[in-house]
């Protein structure tokens, strides 16, 4: 436990998103080949000593981009921060602050909250920030140590700038995927059951609460129908409680086969469902519940030994009322499926008007 604890402590960088470190890498290659070009770049115009710079970086972000392959994740962010701060300084006391080196410093904001922990993440900003400052001020009051032609440093400036928009064009798209793949998964644990992916009871309350209102504006008939497993605790006795699952998933996915793709459906209760069908009068509503009752009688149900399972399922159906709420309409239909498993089960009732 302890030994976990520390683990953690010493490595919480592991624990980020699997997507971060594949833009990580993504980075890695991106920054690789602006550097191999920066290489020829700077030859030809005339600073050999930030070409060769180049040929150190790119070393540099093989290693990072293999140590992100074998999961040594501190390591490479680690090459990556020392590739980019030492390049971004010595590019731009070699040929000035017009080079535009500066600016691969701000990629860090945004990436640093992300890597690691918020106090963490402030100190570094903290240093960042008296860096970019400091640079700043050196070459205030020294001259470029190599400077390059007035026409080759705008070019080398707008290269530079570009690279910078493309890959905060490209990180800004990471995260806002990352956010909106994030928030529709969680909208999805909120709302459905994670077993049979049916809405769940509370989601379905919501729901149904809007179809109650929709019926009081419109008038158009809604119908409610609860579906009730027979004698589904002997079939966890019998067979297990991981059959009992199985056979739950696949009642779900019969329900939703037989009913229309308008039509509500919530996993209520453990063996238990709640349909809502909107613009349903009880007698269709009745013809559909029957539906799912009989598919469920054709429907083969063998356990892992290969023996037959007998399945059933028992209904009752009601209808809106005016002046209704919720409670009582479900209320009706329960009443109604209590009639169905009186009456000797594997049968459909409606309620009684
Ligand atoms: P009836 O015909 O009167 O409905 O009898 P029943 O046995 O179906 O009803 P009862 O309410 O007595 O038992 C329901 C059983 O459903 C008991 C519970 O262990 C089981 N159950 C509830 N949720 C789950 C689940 O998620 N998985 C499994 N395998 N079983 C569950
Ligand atoms: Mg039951
Ligand atoms: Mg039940």
């Amino acid at each position: 436990m302890s030994q976990a604890r520390s683990m953690s402590a010493r490595e919480p960088i592991r624990e980020r998103r699997p997507q971060f470190w594949q833009v990580a890498k993504r980075c890695c290659q991106i920054a690789a080949t602006v550097d191999v070009a920066f290489f020829f770049l700077f030859h030809i115009l005339g600073s050999p000593i930030l070409a060769w710079v180049n040929v150190i970086s790119v070393t540099m972000y093989v290693v990072a981009y293999r140590a992100l392959s074998k999961k040594q994740n501190r390591l490479a962010i680690g090459l990556i921060w020392a590739e980019v701060i030492i390049h971004a300084g010595l590019g731009i006391v070699l040929i000035g602050w017009d080079s535009g080196f500066h600016y691969y410093l701000l990629m860090f904001i945004p990436a640093l909250f992300v890597s690691m922990g918020l106090r963490a993440a402030v100190m570094s900003l903290l240093g960042l920030w008296s860096y970019y400052v400091a640079l700043y001020l050196v070459m205030w009051f020294i001259e470029p140590v190599q400077p390059i032609a007035p026409g080759a440093l705008l070019a080398v400036y707008l290269f530079n700038l570009s690279v910078v928009f493309a890959m905060f064009s490209y990180l800004s798209f990471f995260y806002l995927t990352m956010v909106t793949t994030a928030n529709r998964k969680l909208r999805r644990m909120a709302t459905t059951d994670p077993l049979t992916g049916l809405f769940n009871r509370r989601h379905m309350t919501y729901l149904a609460e809007k179809e109650l209102a929709r019926f009081q504006r419109s008038g158009h008939p809604v119908a409610f129908l609860v579906l009730d497993i027979d004698h589904f605790k002997a079939i966890n006795d019998q067979h297990g409680h991981e059959a009992g699952d199985r056979v739950l998933e696949e009642v779900a996915g019969i329900i939703k086969a037989q009913l229309r793709t308008q039509d509500l459906i919530a996993r209520w209760g453990g063996e238990e469902f709640l349909a809502v069908l909107p613009n349903t009068g009880l007698n269709s509503a009745q013809a559909s519940a029957e539906r799912v009752r009989e598919a469920l009688l054709a429907h083969d149900w063998l356990a892992k030994t290969g023996e037959r399972i007998d399945i059933t399922l028992s209904a009752g159906v009601s209808e809106f009322r005016r002046d209704d709420d919720l409670n009582s309409a479900i209320s009706r239909a329960d009443r109604a499926l209590y009639r169905s498993k009186e009456g000797g089960r594997n049968r459909v009732e409606l309620e009684v008007v």
